[in-house]
């Protein structure tokens, strides 16, 4: 059946952008909307690359990128630790200058149409249609395969579900200050873990030249069961907590924002009824830091080149989509099901939990720990590689303290 355009892509987050510079790459015919006018300046994120993503996708300077080699972490009750990194670890930028890097790097633009919101999408055993709302008119749009990366609560979902919704209790919500100081900050990523800090997840302070991105959140269902407001946990840090509080307390509040992220590990199906789930949209989101830059981008590209092999073949079937999955799985499939895995372990409410938790465990005051724990957060190890290293400082601060 002859269509308008090959490949739909919903989105032009970090998911998107990659899937359209592969599918340019590769020749393929596709058309990219997102309903914004500048995709990214308004995205509620921290902003941190890891510089192992820069190099695997070989981006190029970000104007505004501040580099990180260093990560302070607090556990509640213990000292503040700083780790020193002799390399750099990767970059904090702000999503708007994300965007404009990555649109730089697609071969042709004139595929990709911003303030095009997409209000609903149809697929059938021939074709997809999409109906798309631009400065208040509507128009349809027909292809043979829809990439949707439109974040956390894909449209697509809405009108041809291919997946289950995800729940409260594996969904998270991250709040953000964004606080501006007088010089330019320093180049460490800062994590604060414990009930002192966040309703179940974890604080972050992320410097950006002279403005600090600081954040805080959980699980949506635990956010609500909460009997603290998300933002007291800020507010707390800023007023009690050095030395972020000398560091930041005569800082202006510029901005805040919040936004939902994917915690919820592997989720599947990502695919089916010639939809492919890339991004947020399909859970490509650490459960452990909420980071899905790195993963977005893993999840787009891998949509794209299963969306090329379909066209080229012309096979459509959810079994020819099935290729997307298995290759996602292969990349980044491990971080996902440990780090849902630590999740559970580690990072409930404490008032909830068997255990106690990272912040009650002996073996976090282990040096080598700290660094195994940096190095995963800063995305240098995998969680399952992580995990294996810090099992017998963990078993063993278990039988000591019996
Ligand atoms: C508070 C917070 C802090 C975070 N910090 C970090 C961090 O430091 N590092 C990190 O790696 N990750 C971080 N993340 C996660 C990261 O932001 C996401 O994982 C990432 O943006 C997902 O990329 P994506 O392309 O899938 O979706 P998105 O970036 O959400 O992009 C989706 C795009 O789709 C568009 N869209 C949505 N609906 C429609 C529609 N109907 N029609 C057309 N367009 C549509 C949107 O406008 C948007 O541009 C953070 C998240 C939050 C909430």
């Amino acid at each position: 059946m002859k269509t308008d355009t090959d490949v739909i892509v919903i989105g032009a987050g970090p998911a998107g952008l990659t899937a359209a510079r592969k599918l340019a790459e590769l020749d393929v015919d596709y058309q990219l909307f997102d309903r914004e006018l500048n995709p990214g300046e308004s995205k509620p994120c921290a902003g941190f690359i890891p510089i192992s993503s820069i190099r695997r996708f070989s981006i190029p300077k970000i104007s505004d990128q501040h580099e990180i080699n260093e990560v302070r972490m607090k556990f509640s009750e213990k000292e503040l630790v700083t780790i020193e990194f002799d390399r750099l670890l990767g970059v904090n930028v702000s999503r708007g200058a994300l965007s404009k890097t990555l649109q730089s790097m697609i071969p042709q633009t004139r595929s990709i149409f911003f303030g095009s919101k997409v209000s609903k999408v149809e697929t059938n055993r021939d074709s997809c249609e999409i109906t798309l709302r631009e400065d208040g008119n509507l128009r349809t749009l027909t292809s043979k395969l829809i990439i949707d990366a439109s974040g956390a609560n894909p449209v697509s979902q809405r009108f041809t579900p291919i997946r289950r919704r995800i729940p409260n209790s594996r969904m998270g919500y991250g709040l953000q200050y964004h606080i501006e100081v007088d010089e330019i900050l320093d180049n460490s990523n800062v994590f604060l873990y414990g009930n002192k800090y966040s309703p179940s997840g974890y604080s972050w302070i992320f410097p950006r030249g002279k403005v600090a991105v600081m954040g805080t959140g959980g699980l949506v269902r635990n956010v609500r069961e909460n009997k603290q407001r998300t933002h007291e946990y800020l507010d707390y840090i800023l007023k009690e907590v050095e030395p972020f509080r000398s560091e930041l307390s005569n800082g202006v509040l510029i901005k805040k924002d919040s936004a939902l992220m994917p915690l919820c590990g592997v989720i599947t199906p990502s695919f089916g009824q010639r939809i492919l789930l890339a991004g947020d949209s399909a859970g490509h989101c650490s459960p452990i830091s909420g980071e899905g830059i790195h993963y977005s981008m893993v999840g787009g590209f891998q949509a794209a080149q299963t969306a090329a092999r379909c066209i080229r073949k012309n096979e459509f079937s959810d079994s020819a989509l099935s290729h997307y999955e298995k290759n996602w799985t292969k990349q980044i499939g491990s971080d996902l099901k440990w780090g849902f895995w630590i999740q559970r372990k580690l990072m409930r409410p404490e008032s909830s939990r068997k255990s106690e938790g990272w912040s009650g465990s002996g073996f976090i005051e282990s040096q080598k720990s700290q660094r195994i724990i940096a190095e995963m957060l800063m995305g240098e190890k995998s969680v399952r590689s992580s995990i294996i290293a810090i099992a017998p400082s963990y078993l063993k601060s278990k039988i000591t303290k019996k």
